[in-house]
């Protein structure tokens, strides 16, 4: 026999107690007459083979030690479990936190804000409430002139000075940038609601954050409708009214949402709902207003400016439907069209006897990121066979200021095709003068504000700066919106050449244009003009 380290064991035959006494001696002898290699065989085929280790016969041999054995598993199995929810519920906290908290003021999120309205508007139908959207009038120049970290002790110091004046029930929170909105409760007395929402935007300016910098702001005033629990429609109503006062453009304007704002949202959604149909009937055209040089009197090109010419309401200007179009995109397809139209007509007046001059069409910000954009102007303008040369494209200077890579690589691309390029409403967004040095412009259009405020010295050294910066720059520029002969004078002293205005002429339709064309510009041909360089110490001097 092969002996086995530890292990042992007796190997027993029974025989009953009646079997034949031959039986056992005929098994001894058998056993007798066994090698050890055949008992070797028996022994292991017996013991090995033919009782495999089952977990039953484990557990029925060695039951305390199953028990132990399992109740580690299961021990195991519960604390890798725990393990699992603990992080699961550690990440959910976390997004909650971050979802819920806003990073920069450390009050409430809008998501928050939102949730917790709605969750306490459905538990009281009945509550009278009232929305108040706060907006910034020029946050940007804080960021802009005095960095992001000055703009961000702002906001933090609004939210945390509204969230002080929160009541129990009432709720904060900033929604954008620089925009607040706050849930108050009214007693169901809404000029009561009204002088306090007023009172709370005055004591904005001068908290101790803010005081430096002289802000003012808009506010819009939303009243919840009975068993209103839409939240978002709520805070989109006084943002509607906040609109409205800011147009007003007085400081510290607050808004309610009344009944005249309830029907020009309903002409707007009107309006919106007619566009497509409209551009489709060709309703929207262009008209043309003039650009003079202010010191021969001759016209130097024309801006095409967009009108509705609806069949029922007559005209309707563009104040009216590109705000609206921006908002849902159509503007894309206003500006397309138009400018198709300007190319159709400028096919033409290149065939006739009108002296050629550059025409330019105003473009939505919503191009600037598109790029195909350069692509299909170019494409237009070669179905009709007219040079690029002769389209000139606005591009106002908030849009400058906000995608100033994207634009100037765009501007390269246009200028490769020969578009001519201009930045409109120049001095509107408190854009650096650093900025211009960046934009390969070729027309600068100073916002008609320039000289509506001429008379004040500053304006004048302002103004008069720009012009030689621009000029240095190589860039032609138009003062808008110029209505008196006072205003005329006014820009020949400061060397701004180039003037559009009521005084030249309104925007006209196309045939009345072509008269004031033939009129003007009749004597001798003279392509647009461009400034002279400057002496370099000029410049260096402003
Ligand atoms: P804008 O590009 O600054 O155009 C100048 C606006 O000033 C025009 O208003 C013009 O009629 C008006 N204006 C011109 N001269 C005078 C003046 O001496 N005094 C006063 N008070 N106003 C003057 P309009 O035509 O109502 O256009 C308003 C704005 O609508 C334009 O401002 C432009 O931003 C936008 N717009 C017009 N057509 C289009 C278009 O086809 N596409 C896009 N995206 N925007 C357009
Ligand atoms: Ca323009
Ligand atoms: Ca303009």
């Amino acid at each position: 026999m092969v002996a086995i380290p530890g292990y042992a064991n007796e190997i027993s035959i029974g025989l009953a107690p009646h079997a034949p006494p031959e039986l056992r001696s005929l098994l001894n002898k058998a056993i007798a007459g066994l090698s050890s290699a055949e008992i070797n065989d028996i022994l292991f085929g017996t013991l090995l083979t033919n009782q495999p280790f089952t977990l039953r016969r484990f557990i029925s041999r060695n039951p305390m030690t199953a028990v132990i054995m399992l109740s580690l598993v299961v021990a195991v199995v519960i604390a890798a479990l725990l393990v699992v929810i603990w992080y699961r519920e550690r990440a959910l906290r976390r997004i909650r936190e971050q979802l819920y908290v806003d990073a920069l003021t450390g009050q409430w999120s809008i998501q928050r804000f939102k949730l917790e309205a709605e969750r306490a508007l459905c538990a009281d139908p009945e509550a009278a409430r009232a929305i108040v959207y706060i907006d910034i009038k020029t946050f940007k120049y804080i960021n802009d002139v005095h960095g992001y970290d000055a703009g961000d002790l702002v906001l933090r110091a609004i939210g945390g000075h509204l969230a002080g004046k929160a009541e129990k029930g009432e709720m904060t929170a900033r929604i954008t940038a620089d925009n607040f909105v706050m849930m108050l409760k009214t007693t169901g007395d809404e000029q009561r609601t009204k002088a306090r929402a007023q009172r709370l935007l005055e004591s904005l300016p001068s908290l101790p954050a803010l005081r430096p910098y002289h802000l003012s702001f808009n506010a819009g005033l939303y009243f919840r409708a009975d068993g209103e629990t839409d939240i978002a429609s709520m805070i989109d109503r006084a943002n509607y009214a906040r609109g409205v006062a800011k147009r007003a453009a007085m400081p510290n304007m607050l808004a309610p949402y009344d009944a005249s704002i309830r029907e020009s949202l309903r002409q707007e959604k009107e309006l919106e709902g007619m566009m497509r149909t409209a551009l489709k009937r060709g309703e929207f055209v262009p008209y043309f207003q003039p650009k003079v040089d202010i010191f021969s009197g001759r016209m130097v090109g024309a801006e095409a400016l967009a009108r509705w010419s609806h069949p029922d309401q007559g005209f309707i200007g563009p104040d009216k439907f590109i705000p609206l179009s921006e908002k849902n995109g159509f503007v894309v397809e206003i500006d397309f069209h138009i400018y198709e139209r300007v190319c159709a007509l400028m096919k033409q007046w290149l065939a006739g006897p009108l002296e050629p001059l550059p025409i330019s069409c105003n473009f939505s910000r919503l191009h600037i990121n598109d790029e195909k954009f350069h692509d299909r102007l170019e494409d237009i303008a070669a179905s009709y066979g007219v040079p690029c040369k002769f389209l000139e494209l606005e591009i106002t200077e908030t849009v400058a200021m906000e995608n100033t890579d994207s634009l100037v690589k765009l501007m390269r691309q246009l200028q490769e095709k020969g578009f001519r390029i201009a930045i409109d409403d120049f001095g509107t967004g408190y854009s650096s003068l650093g900025l211009l040095q960046k934009l390969p412009a070729d027309v600068l259009k100073l916002d008609h504000t320039f000289v509506d405020a001429f008379v004040e010295r500053s304006d004048r050294v302002i103004i008069e700066g720009v012009v030689k910066i621009a000029g240095g720059l190589n860039m032609n520029v138009v003062c808008e919106g110029v209505e008196t002969l006072e205003q005329v004078e006014f820009l020949k002293s400061v060397n701004c050449r180039f003037a559009q205005g009521y005084f030249y002429g309104r925007p006209m339709e196309a045939p009345e244009f072509e008269r004031y064309w033939a009129m003007t510009n009749k004597r001798e041909k003279r392509p647009w003009p461009k400034f002279e360089k400057p002496p370099a110490g000029v410049i260096k001097k402003l």
